[in-house]
């Protein structure tokens, strides 16, 4: 068994210091996660000996990289246990795939009077897509409450959906409070109705098991960079009945068949989604994302997030003064608090002093921030690189910090 030490010394960035001489203490995975040497490596390989464009070139080399790209495909189909390597696309990230279903799958059935079903814990690039569309279709966004321990109020879903209701989308787990939310259950009663439903997976690819299949999810969205891969890389996973008859969502080079003045036709699965260069180191990257993940486990890097939320909450829950944000009984690996009415920006100002990186304000998840009535929170998002030590040292430093702001 890999110790906590070894997968630390694949992460290059964390052997570092910061100006100060302090080693970095990252705990802002939610927002981006670090990479390990076998990604940052791959990047180099691929420029160094496969860098060509795909699906045009008919020498070794153009294949060469077209062959590894679409074994990424197949293995991110298999990663998330999709039926077909057809229903993964390639995008930037998870914004991107929230606005082609927008575009591509809602637009064109939404009409005045339709509605769109968004929860009430939604990172802004779940709801603002949808927010637009609406407004712009004179359609109505309806918004799935949650309780104050920050859960999904499961038995009001019903209620809000009706003929009239296009689609839900719903994160999988809130990066403001790591609530996991029952998905599954979600997808059921919603197809109870006869609407689909697209998951905004962000903040649950890279930590915890994903099963689309399993799930019944009609879309599924993720970020290549909130799991260990490169920027600039991200997946939509969409059931293909759905992906078949959706128009395209962006047009150019290497989506179409034929092209005349007069009109295009366009390529099949997953291609006509993928109109122009696509981000083919990236890709690669993400490939070496997906196989280090895979090599550790999902379950075991799983189990990591739990122990270190369950380890971290138990120390914040004797703090005087800190206030936990987001109290749900089923959450991931991210905390959120306030500390008396020390300003988020201030505590991680102070924090960083230390060499603790943690996000402060309202993590583009306003309405959540408006729900609890607070300017924003100071989070702590874990990754497998996290230890208990670690949080041990930020407990100390936050303490310092109340005393400090007293
Ligand atoms: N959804 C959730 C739950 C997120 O946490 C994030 C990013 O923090 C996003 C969507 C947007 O991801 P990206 O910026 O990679 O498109």
């Amino acid at each position: 068994m890999i110790t906590i030490e070894e997968i630390r010394k694949e992460f290059p960035l964390l052997e570092g210091l910061n100006q100060d001489g302090c080693k970095l203490v990252y705990l802002d995975s939610a927002a981006t996660t670090q990479k390990p040497r076998q990604v940052i490596e791959q990047l180099t390989n691929y420029y160094t000996t496969t860098n060509a464009n795909i699906h045009r070139g008919t020498y070794d080399l153009a294949e060469k990289a077209t062959r590894d790209f679409e074994k990424t495909r197949t293995q991110i189909q298999q990663f998330i246990h999709a039926e077909k390597p057809e229903e993964i696309i390639f995008v930037s990230g998870t914004t991107e795939a929230v606005n082609l279903v927008a575009d591509s799958y809602v637009e064109p059935i939404l009409n005045a009077g339709n509605e769109i079903v968004v929860s009430a814990m939604e990172h802004h690039s779940n709801l603002v897509p949808w927010q637009q569309l609406c407004l712009r279709k004179n359609a109505k966004m309806q918004v799935l409450p949650m309780n104050e321990q920050g859960e999904i109020r499961l038995e009001k879903l019903a209620d809000l959906l009706s003929g009239k209701t296009k689609l839900v989308a719903v994160s999988h787990i809130s990066n403001a409070l790591g609530t996991i939310n029952p998905v599954k259950e979600i997808v059921s009663i919603a197809h109870e109705y006869g609407v689909p439903v697209l998951v905004d997976g962000a903040q649950n690819a890279g930590h915890h098991r994903t099963d689309v299949v399993d799930l019944d999810c009609d879309f599924y969205a993720f970020s290549g960079h909130k799991m260990y891969g490169p920027t600039g890389t991200g997946i939509l996973y969409g059931k293909e009945k759905w992906l078949e008859q959706m128009r395209p969502y962006r047009y150019g080079g290497e989506m179409v068949k034929a092209v005349r003045f007069e009109k295009s036709s366009f390529k099949e699965l997953p291609h006509k989604f993928e109109a122009g260069t696509p981000n083919i180191a990236g890709v690669a990257g993400l490939q070496a994302a997906v196989a280090y993940i895979e090599n550790l486990g999902i379950e075991y890097i799983s189990e990591h997030s739990y122990a270190l939320l369950n380890y971290a909450t138990e120390k914040f829950l004797q703090i005087r003064g800190i206030t936990i944000i987001g109290q749900a009984a089923s959450k991931s690996g991210i905390i959120s608090l306030t500390a008396k009415d020390i300003h988020p920006h201030d505590m991680s100002t102070f924090l960083n002093e230390y060499g603790i990186a943690v996000r402060a304000g309202h993590h583009c998840s306003l309405p959540v921030m408006e729900f609890f009535k607070i300017p924003g929170t100071t989070r702590i998002s874990f990754g497998i690189y996290n230890t208990t030590k670690e949080i041990d040292y930020l407990v100390q430093c936050i303490e310092k910090a109340i005393k400090y702001f007293a």
